[in-house]
């Protein structure tokens, strides 16, 4: 049995009982919570408790919606490092910098995470047959873990997704499709084949689980940080699933006593110039997003023009007291080869971005040089072949070999 009592709209708080399949609010189309008896919780498990337990995000049973652990699709989700930055920390004048490092989650993304859990929960519910629009790594972990649990999966992504994400669908026996569109265009087709095709949609908060797997990147960083949470955190910024988790990883975990002090981290969602619906509305002091129509960056995982969750983002930022920032798509590549080759992170273009934004922040006084910042390394950098433009030179063996030039 699980501890959930309900699921609840997040946006007219109607409330729907758990132990059925949901996606988004059938009144007003909006995403769900997953509750749970937080005080009950309490009394099952101690934070000690959880030291003798696996390094997966399984430790967290209690406050994860799976009411069968037979049920559970798993290829190891292990708990990832939080590394020390220190060149990185030098370059930009601070003492520290942390990067929790999630590239080391199977198939080489913090989605895993998400689709551990819904299709855990699809499995648990007897569906068969799952569909996602993807910006890339979204669908490779939904095709994995489909393949893991030996169900069927579609999955559409627009064409100009990175070449490993299309490969990793199909090695994994996904029908995987591109679409001359963008991921919202992908999603209208994945809605249609709900009703002519008997998918679920495991889109982006169209279903309620991806959120409580992506919960576990703050329990897990809490535990890891002795329940003492950092003054900032920077995470890239989607369809916002990441940072919304988090933030009610951190609610959960003060409701019930969990963390050393009150005081919780400043939530930084880092967007590209190349697509920033999410700052552009935080700035106008919006709730909701306009879409962004020329979305068009490298970091293809923040490549979301619209995002259905934008006023869960948006409410999280602010109640954090943190701020929604860009920082210059063109300088993408050049942080990722810095934090590479200072500090041997191989970090996603996404997590470049938030590199930027740390430096623009630290300058403007927006975050002080010896606060705790951590910066989430969402995917690994190996994933994108297309946003590293390296030219090698070549040793020809024909000629004599060059050697004061090496
Ligand atoms: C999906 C993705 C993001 C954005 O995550 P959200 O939680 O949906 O905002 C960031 N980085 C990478 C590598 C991703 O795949």
């Amino acid at each position: 049995m699980s501890f959930v009592t309900h699921l609840e709209c997040a946006n007219c708080g109607d409330r729907y009982p758990a132990g059925e399949v949901h996606n988004l609010c059938t009144a007003c189309g909006k995403p769900l919570w997953v509750r749970y008896d937080l005080d009950a919780v309490k009394q099952r498990v101690r934070k000690q408790d959880l030291a003798g337990r696996a390094s997966t995000l399984w430790r967290f049973l209690e406050l994860l919606p799976v009411s069968d652990p037979a049920h559970i699709v798993s290829l190891g989700e292990t708990s990832t490092p939080i590394l020390r930055a220190g060149r990185l920390a030098a370059h930009f004048g601070m003492a520290e910098l942390f990067i929790k490092d999630e590239s080391r989650l199977p198939t080489g993304s913090f989605k895993a995470r998400g689709m551990a859990l819904a299709v855990t929960m699809a499995n648990q519910f007897g569906l068969k047959k799952l569909a996602v629009p993807t910006a890339g790594n979204a669908g490779g972990a939904m095709a994995t873990y489909a393949a893991r649990a030996g169900m069927r999966s579609w999955v559409f992504m627009p064409e100009d997704t990175p070449a490993t994400n299309k490969k990793e669908c199909h090695l994994a026996g996904a029908r995987t499709y591109t679409v001359n569109g963008l991921i919202d265009d992908c999603g209208s087709i994945v809605a249609r084949g709900e009703k002519e095709k008997g998918w679920f949609n495991v889109s982006t908060l169209k279903e309620p689980y991806r959120i409580e797997g992506k919960k576990t990147m703050g329990l897990e960083l809490a535990e890891q940080l002795g329940w003492e949470l950092p003054d900032v955190i920077l995470y890239p910024t989607g369809g916002g699933t990441g940072l919304i988790g988090m933030w009610k990883a951190f609610g959960e975990l003060e409701h019930m006593g969990w963390l050393s002090s009150s005081r919780r981290p400043r939530m930084i969602a880092c967007q590209s110039t190349g697509c920033a619906p999410i700052v552009a509305a935080f700035q106008q002091g919006k709730r909701f997003a306009e879409r962004c129509d020329n979305a068009s960056t490298i970091a293809s995982g923040i490549r979301v023009p619209s995002a259905v969750g934008d006023f869960m983002i948006i409410d999280a930022i602010r109640e954090s007291g943190g701020v929604a920032m860009a920082a210059p798509e063109e300088d993408i590549s050049t942080w990722m080869r810095l934090a590479a080759s200072s500090d041997g992170i191989a970090i996603c273009p996404e997590t470049a971005v938030c590199l930027g934004v740390l430096e623009q922040l630290l300058e403007s006084g927006g975050i002080d040089r010896k606060e705790k910042v951590v910066v989430f390394n969402t995917g690994a950098a190996q994933k994108y072949p297309e946003a590293v433009q390296e030219r090698l030179p070549a040793i020809d063996l024909t000629k004599p070999i060059p050697w004061d030039e090496i």
